[in-house]
């Protein structure tokens, strides 16, 4: 809902140039990714090229839908004719243009908007600060952690006239980038939040990132920071006005004192403000974290001219919120996509994009509340109901007051009722049957509610998969690679322990190239599941000819006498196959050795059943410097070997060799593919660039039991743990049979138990182990991290003697695989 614009306004914003079309006309919406078009006839489409796929690619399905209004690379080499009602604006740079409409949209609001920076908790802050002022005011906020480059213009599109103030978070990874997010948000008002210690890829040092991160400010008219933090003050308040901090501190001194009283599961919070009158405000949580980013939404409130009792009412509906979209598991093999923390237009588009990222189903539900969004309510709904309609829902439960003047709006089956507790009394669970169902609503309809009644209980232990970190762990990989290079990212062995299915679907939706499994039943059941991405089969076994060739795999052959039979099985089937030569150049495990490649040659002329679709060889020491020599040999004896052999055909096969440490180490040698495992998953083992990637899986279980032991007491079969002095432990829902190695026995094994490292004491059980928590507050039923952000598997790993591989494909298929974005 933008400010309207002409293409020749645009044209002029952008710099750019009306390469075909009319001048005239309105556009009304802007949008990058093409599943977005609701409203075809209005909308702009910016092409931009990402890592995942260039946005020129969709020009023409775009024009088939009826979009009219495309800015476009100069020079990309777009076909217009045939789109002669189109207006074509060509720019130096897409998406700098995308940028200056962003800039231009937030010059036409004229009310506050508030601009959130530093290393942690920005998307918290925003979304407290949001629920406070919302108490009062219309607020837009930017979605989810939509802080990017190609994120804030997004956000900035959110900001209508309507709106009283504007809540926007900004994010930056390299040096240059504030400085046009800070064009584009213009923060009136802005809080820094923290800076962190750790390294930051594309930062040189903590200084470098403080000056780059206080670019936000430069505009505003205040900036809210915590004046404790020595280093972020220092510069501050060398490099601003003092009129402009308005800083708070448990300490004197600070615009703002804020102490803090904890209480059992709430904090009391002491305000003193600068004419020393006192508040005091309760907030429902006791940990550190939830009360420094409480704090900066108080003072960020205060500041925009909030009253204390206004402030206390949104501090009353904060929880400590779980803001990511979760996949769980619903009734009769159904898909729950859990949103129920939602409420706003911004992020229903979002859900209902994450939906249509997921694999068919039969039916997609949804469930909405009421739109908390003051203000055009007609409007609003106006476009709710495109919104369900262009997404083809099938079905909608709309729970509330106002929800219901959806009804003549929907296409499809509805059904409306004014709360949340009358919906749950008719909800059956056998009306869901392999659906697809979208939970989202405002807080206050406590939609969590119908999730816990839908969602099929889970054993206390869950791995959870971070699907962005997934992302960004892919883009990691692709900035090593030239834009051509192919990547066969390698799904076996359950995707390295993280799921098949919904790992590949994901790698699908992300573009990748090629898949690789291990055995043809793998291969099988990903085809079951609607993936369409080329899939390598590592082991292929004569078995399984006839399903290699029903599903449309592609099997290694590693020896001659194995390409004999399969290409007999083709020839006899009057088929053709695509296949993958294996080619030992070191390793010792399958492939054609170099003495093997003439014969080789003659068999491939003799069968042309068999169709050559790649050549590759596998390093073996490509993540330690020590074998490099030998990786180099290898690398040139595979040059060599499929030299021979490509020269005898009259089609160029594809050359792969690189794994992900060899991405790392021997970029030179990309040839026109890689193969991309662990490092998908998170763990760089080269060392060189741990800190670049993130970890994609969290292992966690729960606290059964809690019990006081005595001084010399032991734990657990054959007494191998005993109490050194009188202490505590807690039993907790994890053994070896759920992929816990028993080597972690006996103190070789800790977990994360609220912040506090906790050894492993006596012998892991099949079930179940036990942790000494003896000096740390927990009580049962606690989550228990075994690994995941803060305690690293390659650590956990070299405790046991083992490697992250292992440890990641030994988790039991009965632990859950939940998977979320962020
Ligand atoms: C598993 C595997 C890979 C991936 O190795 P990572 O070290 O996980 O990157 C690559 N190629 C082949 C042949 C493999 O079996």
């Amino acid at each position: 809902m933008i400010q309207s614009l002409i293409p020749s306004q645009v044209c002029e914003i952008v710099h750019g140039f009306l390469l075909h079309g009319s001048e005239a006309g309105t556009i009304n919406q802007i949008i990058v990714d093409s599943r977005n078009v609701v409203y075809p006839e209005t909308t702009l489409f910016v092409a931009l090229k990402g890592a995942k796929s260039d946005g020129h690619a969709f020009i023409e399905e775009l024009y088939q839908k009826g979009v009219r209004y495309f800015l476009i690379k100069k020079g990309s080499g777009i076909s217009i004719t045939g789109k002669e009602q189109g207006a074509f604006i060509t720019c130096e740079d897409p998406l700098s243009g995308l940028q200056l409409l962003a800039t231009y949209q937030r010059q036409q609001f004229k009310n506050p908007v508030v601009g959130i920076t530093g290393s942690n908790g920005k998307t918290i802050i925003k979304e407290w600060l949001g629920q406070i002022l919302g108490q009062r005011f219309a607020v837009a906020k930017s979605p989810k952690s939509y802080n990017s480059q190609v994120g804030v213009p997004l956000s900035v599109f959110g900001i209508a006239q309507y709106h009283k103030v504007a809540v926007m978070e900004a994010g930056i990874s390299k040096p240059s980038e504030m400085i046009k997010l800070a064009n584009m948000i213009q923060p009136s008002l802005g809080i820094f939040t923290n800076i962190g210690t750790a390294h930051e890829e594309g930062f040189f040092s903590q200084d470098e990132k403080l000056i780059e991160k206080t670019k936000l400010f430069e505009k505003s008219k205040f900036i809210v920071y915590r004046k404790d933090q020595v280093k972020s003050t220092r510069y501050l308040e060398a490099n601003f006005e003092a009129e402009r901090l308005v800083s708070w501190s448990q300490e004197p001194g600070a615009t703002y004192t804020l102490s803090v009283k904890k209480e059992l599961d709430k904090s009391k919070i002491l305000l003193l403000k600068p004419d020393l009158s006192l508040f005091t405000f309760w907030v429902p949580f006791t940990d550190a974290a939830s009360l420094e980013n409480v704090r900066h939404a108080i003072v960020a409130a205060l500041t925009l001219g909030m009253e204390a009792v206004d402030i206390q009412k949104g501090l009353d509906h904060l929880k400590a919120v779980d803001m990511r979209l979760t996949l769980k598991t619903g009734p009769n093999e159904s898909l729950i996509i859990d949103d129920t923390y939602n409420n706003d237009l911004a992020g229903l588009r979002l859900a209902l994009d994450f939906m249509a990222a997921q694999r068919p189903k039969k039916r997609k539900v949804l469930f909405l509340s009421d739109m908390l969004q003051v203000g055009d309510a007609k409007a609003v709904y106006e476009e709710v109901a495109e919104l369900i309609n262009h997404h083809q829902i099938d079905f909608v439960f709309g729970v509330g007051k106002e929800i219901p003047v959806l009804k003549d709006k929907l296409s499809e089956g509805s059904f409306f009722c004014p709360d949340t507790e009358s919906l749950l009394a008719d909800l059956d669970q056998n009306q869901f049957d392999n659906d697809l169902i979208l939970i989202t609503g405002a807080r206050n309809f406590g939609f969590e509610k119908i999730v816990n009644s839908l969602q099929q209980r889970i054993h206390g232990t869950v791995l959870e998969i971070n699907l962005n970190a997934l992302t960004h762990n892919y883009n990691f990989y692709k900035t090593k690679l030239f834009p051509d290079t192919k990547v066969m990212v390698m799904v076996k062995a359950f995707a390295y322990g993280g799921g098949a299915t919904e790992i590949a679907n994901h790698l699908q939706q992300l573009k990748a190239d090629y898949l690789a499994v291990a055995y043809t039943d793998e291969g099988v059941a990903l085809r079951e599941q609607g993936i369409t991405l080329r899939i390598m089969v590592l082991n292929p076994m004569q078995e399984s000819f006839t399903n290699l060739q029903k599903y449309d795999l592609e099997p290694v052959v590693y020896s001659p006498s194995f390409f004999l039979q399969l290409a007999k099985f083709c020839r006899n089937n009057r088929s053709v196959m695509k296949i993958h030569l294996d080619l030992d150049t070191g390793m010792h495990r399958l492939g054609f050795e170099e003495n093997q490649v003439e014969e080789l040659t003659r068999l491939i002329q003799e069968y042309p059943e068999l169709n050559i679709a790649s050549l590759y060889t596998h390093l073996v020491g490509a993540d330690e410097g020590a074998h490099q020599e030998y990786s180099l040999v290898q690398l040139e004896l595979f040059l060599l070997m499929s030299a021979k052999i490509v020269e005898k055909l009259d089609y160029q096969p594809l050359r792969h060799a690189l794994n992900s440490a060899g991405i790392i180490r021997y970029p030179e040698y990309q040839m026109e593919m890689v193969r991309l495992g662990i490092g998908l998953y998170g763990v760089e083992v080269n060392g060189k660039f741990d800190q670049a990637l993130k970890p994609i899986s969290t292992l966690k279980t729960t606290i059964s039991q809690i019990k006081n032991l005595k001084k010399g007491e032991t734990v657990g079969y054959s007494r191998k743990g005993e109490m050194l002095e009188n202490g505590k432990i807690a039993t907790i829902a994890i053994g070896y049979a759920d992929g816990y190695d028993r080597r972690f026995s006996n103190g070789k094994g800790i977990v994360l138990l609220n912040g506090h490292s906790v050894p492993v004491i006596g012998n892991v059980c099949m079930d179940m182990c036990m942790v000494d928590i003896t000096g740390v507050e927990a009580k049962e039923g606690d989550e228990v991290t075994i690994y995941g952000p803060g305690i690293s598997l390659k650590e956990l790993a070299q405790r046991i003697g083992t490697i992250p591989y292992e440890l990641l494909t030994n988790i039991s298929s009965r632990v859950k695989r939940v998977y979320y974005l962020d």
